[in-house]
């Protein structure tokens, strides 16, 4: 296996043997190998299970790449790789290891169309949001927690900070580099050694970013990345040298993964699943709102762990925001993932397009009215209209169980009490949305809501300096921030 793949920047487009479009944007030429290897000790290795999966692109069903899959024996590998470089990561002087971050955090931005083309190939998304969110957003973490490193004792006055050790870290296909990046930033930052181990349906951007380790020449083991399905995470969970992991996913694996590691003495944080609450008050302004909650549920096609997947509505102005969603939602541009005047792009997996409709027909069948947009859809690829239930009540299981997919639930509310105590009702507490022309009435709000954030006449918005995560069954732990900073070291007094 080559040790890793070939970027070069030719002006015709070769788009490797997987991919056939006739236009890249902004001329970007992406090569993807035929294979890829696991990234253990700062080398790209063929995988001891010998066995290899194919990642596609969700699009066009184009086979891009085979992906390994890593067996026990590749987890000890990194782990062993992870674990021999972390007495010497830790030791090095916070002001040497900052260096890195902010080296990897320049290549990103340097090579960010080639992430971002990468990134929309393998998972769907619209290359606008690849390219505006997910990867400057991406080199944003390495930039904030570059900035960490040397400051360490001033993030918690009074308490000597120690990093934990090997971290494993375990991310979704929602946004695969910028969740690799929200896991590795903070735990380099601290001293730590990291495998990480992304999504199997969206690896390739993970294996870039490894070559942008190379190209930056982080010390071999500080980074690890193996591939493959769940088992794989499973085996990286359980690893005996593993003393923390940052799990992002699913809540039932969440909760399998809290319930294997009670009693080992590893740190768990864990980044949940979602059911957030959009709430517009009658004083709001109503176009901005509807804006923000279109954004809130359709970013992403809605596989978004915060989407504002509910929508509560004070009574007086039901009418008036179905009137004007609907036109909204008619507006939405769908296809082509490659297009920058794309809105919606496809469904991550066809596994993920069977949930959605799933639900849709559970919906229906429960007694709400499912409307949606006309937007002519492609014949091959995985796709889903945009969708609004409405007469939905609080009992639906779409109104209770996170979708993941571009599916909002309407509701209505007569009082500030009873949005209160409707938004509430859920198992989960990621984020929440009010759009109100009163201040008080924000703060009132907002100070009551069950959420880890709360964005006020605004929705979807993220800060590398703002904490982010859960209340309830969305998980424990903060990722970001100072706060994020706690999850990977040991505080001594
Ligand atoms: P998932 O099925 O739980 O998978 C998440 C990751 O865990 C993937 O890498 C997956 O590998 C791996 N995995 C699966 N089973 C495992 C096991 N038994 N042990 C260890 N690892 C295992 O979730 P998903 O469908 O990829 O992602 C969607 C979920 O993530 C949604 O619920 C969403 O709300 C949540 N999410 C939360 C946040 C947050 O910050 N709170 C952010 C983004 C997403 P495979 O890919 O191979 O299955
Ligand atoms: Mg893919």
């Amino acid at each position: 296996m080559s040790p890793s793949p070939k970027i070069e920047s030719k002006p015709e487009l070769d788009f490797g043997n997987a991919w056939d479009y006739a236009t890249a944007p902004e001329g970007t030429q992406v090569v993807i190998q035929e294979k890829y290897g696991l990234f253990i000790n700062g080398e790209f290795c063929p995988p001891r299970s010998k066995q290899f999966m194919d990642t596609v692109n969700p699009a066009s069903e184009v086979v891009l790449a085979k992906i390994a899959i890593a067996n026990h024996a590749d987890v000890d590998l990194a782990v062993a790789a992870a674990k021999a470089a972390f007495p010497k990561w830790k030791r090095l002087k916070a002001s040497e290891r900052a260096k890195y971050l902010f080296r990897i955090a320049r290549r990103i931005q340097e090579r960010g169309r080639e992430l971002a083309v990468l990134e929309t190939l393998d998972g769907g998304k619209p290359i606008k949001e690849s390219r505006d969110v997910d990867i400057p957003e991406a080199a944003k973490h390495f930039f904030y927690h570059a900035g960490w490193a040397d400051k360490l004792d001033y993030a918690f006055p009074g308490l000597t900070g120690t990093p934990l050790g090997v971290c494993a870290q375990i991310i979704p296909w929602n946004f695969p580099l910028l969740m690799a990046a929200w896991k590795i930033a903070p735990a380099l930052a601290c001293g730590n050694t990291v495998v990480l181990k992304p999504a199997e349906t969206t690896s390739l951007t993970a294996l870039r970013l490894a070559e942008i380790f190379q190209e930056v020449g982080l010390p071999p083991g500080v980074v690890n990345i193996i591939t493959g399905p769940g088992n794989s995470g499973a085996a990286l969970a359980a690893h005996k040298d593993v003393q923390k992991l940052a799990f992002t996913g699913s809540t039932r694996v969440g909760k399998e993964l809290a319930r294997n590691l009670a009693g080992s003495g590893k740190r768990l944080t864990l980044e949940l699943g979602g059911k957030s609450p959009n709430i517009i008050f009658e004083d709001a302004s109503i176009d901005q709102a509807v804006d923000g909650v279109v954004q809130g549920i359709y970013f992403n096609q809605g596989h978004v762990c915060c989407a504002g997947s509910r929508l509560f509505v004070q009574e007086g102005i039901m009418e008036e925001v179905l009137a004007r969603l609907a036109v909204r939602i008619a507006s939405l541009r769908v296809g082509d993932p490659m297009d920058k005047n794309t809105d919606l792009g496809a469904i991550n997996s066809l596994g993920q397009l069977a949930t959605i409709k799933r639900y849709l027909e559970v919906g229906t069948a429960e007694g709400a009215h499912m409307h949606q947009s006309t937007a002519k859809l492609p014949k091959r690829g995985y796709w889903c209209a945009p969708t609004w239930f409405t007469e939905v009540q609080p009992s639906h299981t779409i109104a209770r169980e996170e979708i993941f997919g571009p599916v909002l639930s309407v509701m209505s509310f007569r009082t500030p009490e009873e949005a209160i105590t409707r938004a509430n009702n859920t198992p989960y507490g990621l984020a929440a949305g009010i759009w109100t022309d009163k201040g008080s009435k924000i703060f009132e709000i907002a100070s009551r809501l069950q959420a880890g954030v709360v964005w006020c006449n605004s929705y979807n918005r993220f800060d590398a300096a703002s904490p982010f995560g859960g209340y309830k069954q969305s998980g424990f732990g903060r990722e970001g921030g100072r706060q994020g900073l706690w999850s990977y070291l040991e505080l001594k007094a």
